[in-house]
C-alpha cells in the first residue's frame, strides 16, 4: 500500500489560493514605481497597529531585527542583561548578542512550555544584577500568562517585550498578544501565521517615544533625511511589495488561525483516545489564547512516535532541538542557571503537520496516526 505524504508545511497551497489578488497588488506596486517606504508600507503599518490594538506599528526587515531594535529602544546596551527563555529557537539570544548584551535564561513551565510569573521570579532572584529587559516569547502560538509576568516585571521595574512572531492574532480576555507589554515584535517570514513572500518584521508599541526610536534606527538613525541623530542606526526596511502582499493576507489572518485551531482540536480528540503509554500529550489546547502556529506533542518516546508517523507518510519536525544555552556560541558562555524543564522538553517534543490548507483527509490521517500511538 502506498500513500501520499502529509507534508509538514506547503506554502504553495496558501499562495495559489489567493494568487489572482497577489498578482494584482504586485502589478500595482511594479507600476507605481515606488518600492521602499511608500503608500503600501504606511497603510500596512496603520492596518497592523489597528489589528493588534497598539498606537504604533513600525515595519522592519525581519523578526530578528525587530527584536534587536525593540530591545535597543528599551535601553538595552552593551553589558545589559536580557531575561528570556532558552526553548524558543535562539532568535532573542541572537538579537541580544548583536547588542553586546547578555541573555539570561528563565526556565519554562512544564505544562505550557512558556515563561510564567514563578519561573521569571526565580530567574530574577538568581541572576544577581538588575536585568534591562524581559522578552516573553508566545511560543507555538500560545500567549504566555502576561498578567502574572507583568506583575513580576513591574515589581522589579523591568520593561517587557513580547515576541509575537508565532502568536499574531492570539487574545486573552479580549486583548491581543502584542498589546500587553511595553513593546512587541513580530516576523513575516513565510511560514509564520501572517507570512510575506520573503522576509519582513514589525515592532508594535503604545509609546510614541519608543516608536520614534525604532523608526529612526531602522533607517540609519536619521531624525530627518541625512541627519543622523540616533545611535544604533542601520537599514532595516520592509519593501512596498511585501507590504502590499501582507495587506492582502492580514484580513484573512483570523479565519486562517481559526482553521488551525479547528485542526488542533481534531488532534486533541485523537490524542485523548490514544493509550498514552508513552505519556503522549499535546502541549496546547484550542482556545482564543492559542493560534496553533505549531502542533507540538510531548512524549517520553519521541524516536518511536516520529518513526511510527513517518511510516504512514506523516512528516514531523522538532521545535527546537537545542536549547539556547547549549548552542555552541563562539565567545559566549551563558550564566549557569538550572534549566531542567527546558532541557527535558527539548528531548521530548516533536511537531506534526499544521497549516490552514491541510485537507480534511490529511487531518484525519494525522489524527488516526496519533490515536494509534
Ligand atoms: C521566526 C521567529 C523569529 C525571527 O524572525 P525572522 O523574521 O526569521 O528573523 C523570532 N522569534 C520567533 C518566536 C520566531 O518564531
Amino acid at each position: 500500500m502506498t500513500f501520499a505524504a502529509v507534508p509538514f508545511n506547503d506554502l504553495q497551497r496558501g499562495t495559489e489560493s489567493i494568487r489572482a489578488e497577489l498578482d494584482a497588488v504586485i502589478a500595482r506596486v511594479v507600476s507605481s514605481g515606488w518600492f521602499v517606504l511608500g503608500p503600501e508600507h504606511d497603510a500596512f503599518e496603520s492596518e497592523l497597529a489597528a489589528y493588534v490594538g497598539t498606537a504604533h506599528a513600525i515595519n522592519v526587515g525581519n523578526g530578528t531585527d525587530a527584536l534587536e531594535l525593540g530591545l535597543a529602544a528599551l535601553g538595552v546596551i552593551p553589558g545589559s542583561l536580557v531575561l528570556t527563555v532558552a526553548n524558543a529557537g535562539a532568535y532573542t539570544s541572537t538579537a541580544t548578542r548583536l547588542l553586546g548584551a547578555e541573555p539570561v535564561y528563565v526556565d519554562i513551565d512544564p505544562e505550557t512550555h512558556l515563561m510564567s510569573g514563578a519561573t521569571l521570579e526565580r530567574a530574577i532572584a538568581g541572576c544577581g544584577d538588575v536585568p534591562a529587559a524581559i522578552v516573553v516569547t508566545h511560543l507555538y502560538g500560545a500567549l504566555a500568562p502576561m498578567d502574572e509576568i507583568l506583575i513580576v516585571a513591574a515589581k522589579h521595574n523591568i520593561p517587557v517585550l513580547e515576541d509575537c512572531a508565532q502568536s499574531l492574532g492570539a487574545r486573552a480576555n479580549g486583548t491581543m498578544g502584542g498589546a500587553f507589554g511595553h513593546i512587541s515584535t513580530t516576523s513575516f517570514y513565510p511560514t509564520k501565521n501572517l507570512g510575506a513572500l520573503g522576509d519582513g518584521g514589525a515592532v508594535m508599541t503604545n509609546s510614541a517615544e519608543l516608536a520614534e526610536r525604532v523608526r529612526r534606527m531602522r533607517q540609519y538613525g536619521w531624525a530627518s533625511k541625512y541627519s543622523i541623530e540616533s545611535a544604533h542606526g542601520r537599514n532595516s526596511r520592509l519593501d512596498e511589495l511585501q507590504a502590499a502582499i501582507l495587506r492582502v493576507k492580514l484580513p484573512r489572518l483570523d479565519a486562517a488561525n481559526q482553521r488551525r485551531r479547528d485542526i488542533h482540536a481534531v488532534y486533541e480528540s485523537a490524542v485523548a483516545t490514544s493509550s498514552h503509554t508513552n505519556e503522549l500529550r499535546l502541549v496546547n489546547t484550542a482556545t482564543e489564547r492559542f493560534i496553533a502556529h505549531l502542533a507540538v506533542l510531548e512524549t517520553v518516546d519521541r524516536t518511536g512516535a516520529r518513526a511510527a508517523l513517518d511510516a504512514t507518510g506523516i512528516k514531523t519536525d522538532v521545535h527546537y532541538p537545542v536549547p539556547d544555552h547549549q548552542q555552541k556560541w563562539p565567545d559566549f558562555s551563558p550564566r549557569h542557571m538550572p534549566l531542567d524543564v527546558s532541557e527535558r522538553a527539548a528531548g521530548r517534543i516533536f511537531s506534526v503537520p499544521m497549516f490552514p490548507e491541510l485537507t480534511d483527509g490529511e487531518v484525519a490521517r494525522v489524527a488516526e496516526a496519533l490515536s494509534a500511538l
